[in-house]
């Protein structure tokens, strides 16, 4: 017998595993899961994992592993689209009474989870990882991850949590609320901070990454971070309001400058040096923040076409009537 109550007879826990080209470590995840899994207290489990797009055998190991074990469900994108709709299309899938977001590469312990399933069951909504240490990154990733959470949080309109990633505990509420919310561009961890509810963390180490590499290279870890960032915040939008004024203000000075020196001495400005200045800086400035408009406008673009968050391949170990279309 299932409820839905934390704490009732049998919960049943999802635990979403977004999957993106993770051979090396995918078999050792789902088994140390499962593992893990087998002690939760009063708990039925079901592992999703979301294989987005891999171009390696991720599948194959996948398939493999949803025929020995019956809690492991497969879902399997058309292509790669990104780690966060990976997740999504995780969280749409699940059915339990509280979803477990967690890396494939077991960066993220699996031994924290019943410490968190602990916590919802006292009563908080959102039981959040938040990394006292990292292991085995570069002191660029480090130093870059650093920076980009405190820019972040100072901008955004909702306080979101330093240093955590998407290693959390969500109740069906919070699901539910998510799976609520539209949007094209998923931040999921910002959308959870802003829904609200209970939210509390918990400490852990990030290690490092079990085998495989990083699958965020450079220009998607800026991709990622310049979508948290327009996605939670118009203070962009703001800035290049300032700089025009700013701007504005110092060219008005110059005017009157100029004017004065040449209308009551006679030793007026005459070089193109000034003029080139000015010219250049305004030029810039108008391009940055012609810029930051297009950003959004191409958000505004992309959510007005409304086309599908993601495309499901393959669906294995669900029960068929488990197929929750998006609103
Ligand atoms: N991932 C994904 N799609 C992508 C990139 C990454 O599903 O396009 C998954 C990846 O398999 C892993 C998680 O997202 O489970 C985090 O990625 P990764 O460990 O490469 O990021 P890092 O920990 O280096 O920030
Ligand atoms: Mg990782």
């Amino acid at each position: 017998m299932i409820t839905n109550a934390p704490g009732g007879t049998q919960s049943l826990i999802s635990i979403v595993v977004p999957c993106y080209n993770e051979e090396e470590v995918i078999s050792v995840t789902i088994d140390r899961l499962l593992s893990v899994s087998s002690g939760f207290e009063n708990c039925r489990t079901e592992i999703i994992c979301v294989d987005d797009g891999s171009q390696d055998r991720t599948l194959q190991i996948l398939e493999g592993l949803a025929e020995k074990h019956d809690a492991v469900r497969v879902l399997s994108f058309a292509r790669n689209f990104g780690h966060q709709i990976a997740v999504t299309a995780g969280i749409d899938a699940a059915v339990g009474d509280a979803v477990v977001l967690i890396d494939a590469d077991l960066q993220d312990p699996p031994e924290v989870i019943p410490e968190m399933i602990a916590k919802w069951r006292e009563g908080f909504d959102v039981v959040y990882g938040t990394r006292s240490e990292r292991e085995g990154e570069s002191a660029f990733k480090l130093s870059t991850a650093r920076a980009f959470y405190r820019v972040l949080n100072g901008l955004s309109e909702v306080p979101i949590p330093l240093d955590t990633g998407d290693f959390r505990l969500m109740s069906r509420p919070v699901v539910d609320t998510l799976k609520s919310m539209p949007e094209r561009d998923r931040f999921v961890r910002g959308m959870v901070s802003w829904v609200g509810f209970e939210q509390t963390a918990i400490e852990y180490r990030r290690a490092k990454r079990h085998a495989g590499v990083s699958k965020y290279p450079l220009r998607k870890m800026i991709m990622f971070a310049a979508d948290g960032i327009i996605s939670f915040s118009t203070v962009p939008l703001r800035l290049a309001i300032t700089l025009g004024v700013l701007f504005a203000f110092f060219a008005v000075l110059g005017i009157f400058y100029a004017l004065f020196m040449r209308i009551f001495t006679d030793n007026f400005v005459e070089g193109w040096t000034a003029l080139m200045i000015a010219v250049l800086l305004i030029g810039g400035v108008q391009l940055v923040c012609l810029g930051i408009l297009g950003e959004y406008t191409g958000k505004i673009y992309r959510e007005v076409k409304r086309r599908p968050l993601y495309i499901v391949q393959k669906r294995i170990g669900f029960e068929p009537h488990v197929t929750a279309p998006r609103p």
